[in-house]
C-alpha cells in the first residue's frame, strides 16, 4: 500500500523534531565549550591580577626599606654633627644632612604613591575573585542543566528514530534507494511539501501530470529538479477528496 500524503507529511515532521533535537544536542556542548573558555580567560586576568599585587607590595617593601636606609643615615649623621670641631667639616655635615632629608621626602612621597597602588590593585583583586567566583558558579550550572538536558534528549531523540523508522514503512521498495540518498543529501528536508503548484524544497514548478498523481496518491512523487519526495499540503488533499467523488 502506497504512502498517503498524510504518512509523509507526519515523516517529514518526525525528521524536522530529529533535527531539532540533533541541532540542540551539539549547541549545547558548543555553548559550554565558549563559556568555559571565557572563564578560563578570566581567570588568567585573576591570576595576573594576583601577580600584580604582589610586585606591588613587594616595591612598597623595597621603598619602606630605602626610607629606613636614609634615616638611620641622617641619625649618623646628626651624632656625627655633634662631635665635629672644625666650622668646614660641620657645614658639609649640615649639606649632606639637608641632601638626605630632600631624599627621605621623596621616599616618603614614593611610598605613599606605592601604598595607593596597593590599594587599588587590591580592589581590583576583590572585583575580579568575586567575578570569577559567580561567573564559574554559572558554567557549573550551565553544565548540570545541559548533561541533564541531553539525556532527555538523547532519550526523544531514539524515540523520534524510531518512530521515523516506523513511517518509513510507507516508503514502497522500489523508491527505498531514492529516499536513501535524498535523506543522505537533504537530511530532514528530504521530503518537500508541494504548494501552489510548485516543490517547496527548491521552489520549482510541478507539472499538471505530477499534481494529478500526487492527488491520486497511487505512487511516490519525487521534484524532477532536486528530487525531494513531494507531499500535498492538507487543503489540497481535502479538495481532492471533494473533486474525486
Ligand atoms: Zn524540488
Amino acid at each position: 500500500m502506497p504512502a498517503t500524503a498524510q504518512n509523509l507529511r507526519d515523516l517529514h515532521t518526525l525528521h524536522q523534531r530529529a533535527r531539532a533535537l540533533r541541532d540542540r544536542l551539539s549547541s549545547g556542548p558548543r555553548t559550554l565549550a565558549a563559556r568555559q573558555a571565557a572563564q578560563a580567560a578570566r581567570q588568567a586576568d585573576l591570576d595576573a591580577a594576583r601577580k600584580s599585587l604582589q610586585d606591588a607590595k613587594v616595591r612598597t617593601q623595597k621603598l619602606e626599606h630605602g626610607l629606613k636606609g636614609i634615616e638611620s643615615k641622617i641619625d649618623d649623621l646628626k651624632v656625627k654633627l655633634n662631635q665635629v670641631k672644625k666650622n668646614d667639616e660641620y657645614k658639609a655635615l649640615q649639606n649632606q644632612i639637608a641632601h638626605d632629608n630632600n631624599a627621605k621626602s621623596k621616599a616618603e612621597e614614593d611610598i605613599l604613591v606605592a601604598l595607593e597602588d596597593v590599594e587599588t590593585r587590591t580592589a581590583e583583586l576583590a572585583r575580579l575573585e568575586a567575578d570569577v567566583k559567580r561567573t564559574a558558579a554559572e558554567v557549573a550550572a550551565l553544565q548540570q542543566q545541559l548533561d541533564s538536558q541531553s539525556t532527555q534528549h538523547r532519550e526523544q531523540l531514539r524515540e523520534l528514530e524510531a518512530a521515523i523508522k516506523d513511517a518509513e514503512a510507507a516508503i514502497p521498495d522500489v523508491h527505498r534507494d531514492h529516499y536513501r540518498r535524498i535523506v543522505a543529501r537533504y537530511g530532514a528536508d528530504a521530503l518537500a511539501a508541494c504548494e501552489d503548484n510548485s516543490c517547496h524544497g527548491c521552489y520549482t514548478a510541478v507539472t499538471p501530470q505530477m499534481i494529478n498523481e500526487l492527488m491520486n496518491g497511487e505512487t511516490l512523487i519525487f521534484c524532477l529538479s532536486c528530487g525531494r519526495l513531494l507531499y500535498l499540503t492538507e487543503p489540497e488533499v481535502s479538495t481532492t477528496r471533494r473533486t474525486g467523488k
